[in-house]
């Protein structure tokens, strides 16, 4: 047993320092990243429950890192998120999605909205709603077409303050979504005092709906939840027909998944909007 106990220590041991060796890894990179150009914007399309047709696009960061590849950010944002990296990476990746965006409709395809992730650290700088007015300027973007995507933790802490930002953002003519919902512990009290355009429900719920009867109750209860707030809802992660059969018949808005497309670069994003057009 003493021999065993010695072993694990010594796994854990190794396993810790491969952690800080990728960390510190990740972060030398990171902090050459936007001067050299190494981000790229992937979107995935959602899709209308009623039309079918496409009902915005999420853009999401990809990094092309010559030593590393195509890493995800599963791997980098946290360490971004630690460094304060985020506030500069999130600046860029705001700008860029309104620049996209407003490519594809100056090319004439449908006009649909562009999500975009916003990082807590970065929704609390004190700029931040000037920036987002920044870059809708800049890019020229009407605002309806801007969609900010905020996670449900984000929005749960400083609640006047975050109340406040989202309200001058909102008067900017941008449309707010609360991401992850279900993960985060919200205060179904407070959820009300949000002004929330969608309610986006989190992937674990929809894998997890169709193989008991607590899961698809949790979904159906999320769905009427969302629109007594007034929310459109929008299903992540949908994956089968089945799911989509589910959600549909349940009065789900918009469903985003591997089902529909998987995060593609910006011209492949504009050849589906091309194809639906
Ligand atoms: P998220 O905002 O919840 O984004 C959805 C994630 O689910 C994406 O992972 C997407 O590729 C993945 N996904 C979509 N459909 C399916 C499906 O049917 N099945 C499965 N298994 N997965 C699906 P991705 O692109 O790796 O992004 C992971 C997370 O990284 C995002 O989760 C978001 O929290 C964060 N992120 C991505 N881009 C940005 C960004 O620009 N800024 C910030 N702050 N965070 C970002
Ligand atoms: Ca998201
Ligand atoms: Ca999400
Ligand atoms: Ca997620």
């Amino acid at each position: 047993a003493k021999d065993g106990g010695r072993n694990q220590l010594q796994f854990y041991t190794s396993e810790m320092n491969a952690r800080v060796t990728e960390r510190t890894l990740i972060e030398g990179h990171l902090r050459n990243a936007l001067t050299r150009h190494e981000f790229v914007l992937y979107f995935q399309t959602r899709i209308d429950c009623g039309t079918g047709r496409v009902a915005g696009l999420e853009a999401l960061l990809r990094w092309r890192q010559p030593e590393l590849g195509l890493v995800q950010p599963d791997r980098f944002i946290g360490v971004a998120e630690e460094t304060g990296r985020i506030v500069e990476i999130g600046e860029w990746v705001l700008y860029e999605a309104c620049r996209q965006a407003k490519a594809w409709q100056d090319a004439g395809l449908p006009r649909v909205p562009v999500a975009v992730n916003v990082s807590a650290r970065q929704f609390r700088q004190a700029g931040f709603v000037q920036e987002v007015r920044d870059a809708l300027e800049s890019s020229g973007l009407a605002p309806e077409y801007l969609e900010l995507e905020l996670t449900e933790s984000l929005m749960m802490q400083n609640i006047e303050a975050v109340i406040g930002a989202m309200r001058h953002l909102k008067e900017s003519g941008v449309r707010l979504s609360i991401d992850d919902f279900g993960t985060g512990y919200s205060s179904l009290s407070y959820l009300r005092r949000f002004p929330l355009d969608y309610l986006k429900i989190d992937r674990s719920f929809v894998r997890d709906m169709l193989h008991d009867a607590p899961g698809a109750a949790i979904v159906r209860s999320m769905i009427a939840l969302g629109h007594s707030l007034g929310c459109r809802i929008i299903a992540e992660g949908v994956e089968t027909h089945d799911q989509l059969g589910y959600l549909t018949q349940q009065g789900c808005d918009e469903i985003q998944g591997f089902l529909c497309s998987r995060p593609v670069p910006g011209d492949e994003a504009g050849e589906l909007l091309h194809a639906d057009g």
